[in-house]
This record gives structure tokens, sequence and C-alpha cells, in this order.
């Protein structure tokens, strides 16, 4: 069976290491050949809108799927047209648009953030007199790693023009959201998948909700099952928002759902239709990874268990790539290098570790957190 993936990033590359195992070949659809996927599979080097390419990139899949949700819908449409794209055009349509997804997520009931839509600094500025400040303005697109967005803080004097007006200069006057500035007490993520087959004995299962602590605006650590939840009672809530998204759309594959905790329960902030770099932990702290069961649940294959092996962490590496020898001294860690040259702020790999209980963690973590460099 061969996987077409849009995308030879380092989730196409997790997905490749993960299939091969199970006899599954990949292709992937990225315009640098010498990308982190290519490691595990063939190559189409051009655009993801490029129509000869895409043409090439189909012949003999069996199933497409994506490894970033910006994927052109124009390019989505065409391969959904010829054979399944999991998850579907429609779950990247509204992963696309902040606010396609926070509607969606309303609709189901799901608490969100207060937000509006704002095309002109005059909406902005309506909105932002109805939320209040401090309240963020974030592009409706493309926004990922905290990038596309401004926090509007006011100040004593109560005009929030000044920073509204260099708000929307700055994101490039776009379409955006304006949503109030959330208090939370931590940051949580739930991945689940569910599975295409007709006939299995479990349709979806649920990874423990993990804890995400973020570092100018990129994920630094995931801590599961999460800390801040000792009674299962948030990971209960993150299980029934998320399966109900899931049925809405009919889902295939895996999902990332981030919610807020505040005093007043979870607010979801963003889905991801794929794939989730807080899920990387269960590469080595999962009976079944992320990777392997979104593969199994876009191919028609059984899932498999999702139970955590203990207590699990993973710590994303940013900016430079370590020795393999500063990290492997660590007891239990696991070394995930990406093969991408490093630069500031850019993901080049992740270690994983996996305890006995969240005191023994606790001890791992801080030895690997004293030798690991952020840049
Ligand atoms: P996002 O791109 O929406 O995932 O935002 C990146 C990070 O910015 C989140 O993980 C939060 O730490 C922070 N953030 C985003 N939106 C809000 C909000 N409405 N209130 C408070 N913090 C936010």
């Amino acid at each position: 069976m061969r996987i077409g993936v849009i995308g030879g990033g380092q989730l196409g590359r997790m997905l490749g290491l993960a299939g091969i195992p199970l006899g599954l070949h990949f292709r992937f659809l990225e315009p640098s050949a010498a990308c982190p996927a290519a490691a595990c599979g063939e190559v189409i080097p051009t655009a993801y809108d490029d129509p000869d390419g895409l043409e090439r990139f189909v012949q003999g899949l069996s199933v497409a799927t994506y490894e970033f949700e910006s994927v052109p819908a124009s390019s989505a449409q065409w391969l959904a047209s010829r054979i399944p794209l999991e998850p579907s055009p429609r779950a990247l349509e509204i992963a696309q648009d902040r606010i396609a997804e926070k509607t969606a997520f309303r609709a189901l009931g799901i608490p969100v953030a207060r937000f509006a839509a704002v095309g002109t600094v005059a909406e902005v500025t309506d909105a932002a007199k109805s939320i209040g400040a401090p309240c963020v303005l974030k592009t409706r697109r493309l926004g990922y790693d905290g990038k596309g967005q401004r926090v509007i803080r006011g100040g004593s004097s109560g005009d929030l023009a000044p920073q509204i007006a260099a708000a929307w200069e700055e994101l490039g006057r776009v379409p955006c959201i304006l949503e109030e500035l959330v208090e939370f007490t931590a940051e949580v993520s739930m991945i689940a998948v569910r599975g295409r087959g007709a006939g299995h004995t479990r349709s979806s299962a649920y990874y423990a909700l993990t804890e995400n602590v973020h570092r100018d605006g990129i994920l630094w650590r995931s801590t599961a099952p999460a800390p801040c939840d000792p009674s299962g009672e948030l990971d209960r809530m993150a299980r029934a928002h998320v399966s109900a998204l899931m049925e809405s759309l009919d889902y295939h594959g895996v999902i990332g759902v981030e919610f807020f905790v505040t005093r007043a329960g979870l607010l979801a902030n963003e889905m991801a239709p794929r794939v989730h770099n807080s899920g990387h932990w269960t590469i080595d702290g999962a009976l079944t990874s992320q990777f392997e069961n979104h593969l199994r649940a876009i191919s028609g294959l059984p899932l498999g268990p999702t139970a955590a092996r203990g207590a699990c962490a993973m710590i994303n590496l940013v900016g430079r790539t370590p020795l393999p020898s500063e990290i492997l001294g660590v007891p239990g860690a696991r070394l995930h290098l990406y093969g991408k040259p490093p630069r500031k702020g850019r993901k080049v790999g992740h270690v994983t570790l996996c305890a006995e209980d969240q005191a023994q963690l606790a001890l791992v973590l801080r030895a690997l957190e004293e030798r690991v460099a952020w840049e």
C-alpha cells in the first residue's frame, strides 16, 4: 500500500518511520527534495499546487494525507476527487480559518474564549470595546507557533487606538480574529484518533491529556498524563469535546485539539487535523504512537491501544542540534532528530522521556533540561 503525504517535514518523516514496519510505502509532495521525509520515501519536488506535480503524486496511491494544514484548498479538492484524502477537505477547511474553527467548536457546545471576526481597523476597535482589553489580534489564516498575532494590552490611559493601529499594520491588514486574552492556569491538548474501516471493535481512541508549556510561542515541553489534572476530570471533558468534533466531521485520522485550562474549565483554542507536536511523546511513551495510529486509521486498519507507558514527557530541540552524547546520558532519554539544518527558532528534533511516576519524571526532566539549549 502506498501512502501519499502532502508535506515532507518532520511530521512526514515520523509518519514514514512508523509506517515502514507495517509494510507501507510513502510518497511526499514537497518543494524541497532534500527534506526531512526524504529518508522515508520518494519525494515529488514541486509546489503543493503544481498540476503536474499533483498528477505525478497521485499515481498509484491508496490514500493521501497531509502533515500541515495550509495545504491549498484547490489541491485538497483535486486530490479528494481522485483518491481518499484523509482527514477530509472539510476538516482542513475548518482548521485553516480561526473563525470557522471557533464557530464549529461553539456549535458543538465546546466552550471558547469570546471572539469576533474583524476586517477593518474600525471593526477591531468596535470588537475591542465589547471584548475588552487585554485581547489578542490574530490573522484568521496561516498563523503558527505564535506567529501572526499581537496582544493589545491597553494602557493606563485606556486609549487602545495606537496599539490597535500598530497591530493591524504589523499583521498586514488581513482578515483577523480578535479574542479575549484568556487567563489560563495551564495549556493542554487532547490527541485522538478515529478509524476509517467498518466493523472495528474500536472506532476511536484517545491519548492521555497532555500538558504543554510554550516558549516564545513555540512548544517547549509536553507532559502526559497532564500533571495539572490529577483527578482526570479535564481529561474526561477534553475527550467528550474531541469525540463530538470527530463525530460531527466523520473524521478519519489523528486530530490534536489545544485547550486553555481556566478556573471555569476548558476553553478550546485550536485544532490540528493531523499528527501534532504535543503528541510526539507517544512515539516512546504510548503502546501505539500517534504516527502509527494515524496511518492505521487512514488505511482502514484496526487502531492500536493508546495507553501511556507511565509518566511521559517530550522536550523540543529548537535552534541547535545537540550531540547525541549530550542527551543519551540522561536515563531513559530517547533522541529524535529531523535532519534539518539548525536555525534560530527552528525545531530540529525532540527528546522523549518515560518514567514510573511524575516524581521520577521530574528528576530526569530536570537533568535533561540542563543539557538542552534553546536558541
Ligand atoms: P495559537 O497560535 O492560537 O496556538 O497561539 C499560540 C500561543 O499563544 C498559545 O499556545 C497561547 O500560549 C497563546 N495564546 C493564543 N491565544 C490566546 C488567548 N486568546 N489568550 C491567551 N493566550 C493565548
